[in-house]
């Protein structure tokens, strides 16, 4: 079944206050110096400014990942699966709103990309 409009509209609000949460999260840890100690974390082993440059390139990818959704909303291909198609359920865009696939397109592009590796 096709998105509503009011389901299209509910879905980039989504995605624009990710988009700004995102932003501001890197905007606060850009300007945060109190946590400028020496903290290594014991599970990784990477010191502070490694995980914070961890997470930025997280963010980052994550970032991409909402203004090409963002994007597709715009050109009208959004909530339609890139492989086959077919409109991307409601209910997956609700949880991942950045799906680009079905739930068995991804499956089976995931597969073929553990083959090929
Ligand atoms: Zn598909």
């Amino acid at each position: 079944m096709a998105l509503t409009k009011k389901q299209r509209t509910e879905l980039k609000n989504q995605l624009m206050e990710e988009k700004a949460s995102l932003m501001g999260i890197n905007w606060n840890r850009d300007n945060d110096s109190g946590f400028g100690g020496d903290l290594v974390d014991q599970s990784t082993g990477l010191t502070e400014q490694e995980l914070r440059l961890e997470l930025a390139e997280h963010d980052r990818e994550r970032l991409l990942e909402i203004e090409d959704a963002l994007k597709r909303h715009e050109d009208g291909s959004y909530g339609i699966c890139l492989e086959s198609g077919e409109e991307i359920p409601y209910v997956r865009l609700k949880a991942v709103p950045t799906a680009k696939y079905t739930i068995q397109c991804q499956e089976m592009l995931e597969r073929r990309r553990f083959i090929r590796d």
